[in-house]
């Protein structure tokens, strides 16, 4: 089923230097990036973005970071994109995530994790919707 989902390289991510290693998996896996752009979010946008995390005590220091620097915001479609890419990216603790995932390669710290995806296709539609028009969106 082809599917489309949200990838953010985050502010670690492209402060280290991250995005060419991040494009070159998702590219390497089949995943067609249909959207792209680099944004900075407002500690407002960041906070509408994670707005399933409200209350957790992990909100307030995570729309901080991400509203710290530039991220670059993708639309991938793809087979099954949105599992495909979960599995790519690894478990949120870089500690947990399987070798060789982008996590596990790059992480070393469970808030500053290089790389956001949705989780599934409702969170997947609000995400990309956040951040891209249909317009933005390139068909091939
Ligand atoms: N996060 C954190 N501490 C936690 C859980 C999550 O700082 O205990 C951060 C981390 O950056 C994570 C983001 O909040 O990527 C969103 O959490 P979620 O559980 O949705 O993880 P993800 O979907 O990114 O794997
Ligand atoms: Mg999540």
């Amino acid at each position: 089923m082809q599917e489309r989902t949200l990838s953010i390289i985050k502010p670690d991510g492209v402060a280290r230097g991250l995005i060419g290693d991040v494009v070159k998996r998702l590219e390497q896996a089949g995943l067609r990036i249909k959207g792209m752009k680099m944004i900075r979010m407002s500690k407002e946008q960041a906070k509408g973005f994670y707005k399933v995390h409200e209350g957790k005590p992990f909100y307030e220091s995570l729309t901080d970071f991400m509203s710290s620097g530039p991220c670059v915001v993708m639309v991938l479609e793809g087979e099954n994109a949105i599992e495909k890419y979960r599995k790519l990216m690894g478990a949120t603790n870089y500690e947990e995530a399987e070798e060789g995932t982008i996590r596990k390669e790059f992480a070393s710290d469970i808030e500053k994790n290089v790389v956001h995806g949705s989780d599934a296709r409702e969170t997947a539609d609000f995400e990309i919707r956040y951040f891209f028009s249909e317009l933005d969106i390139v068909s091939y």
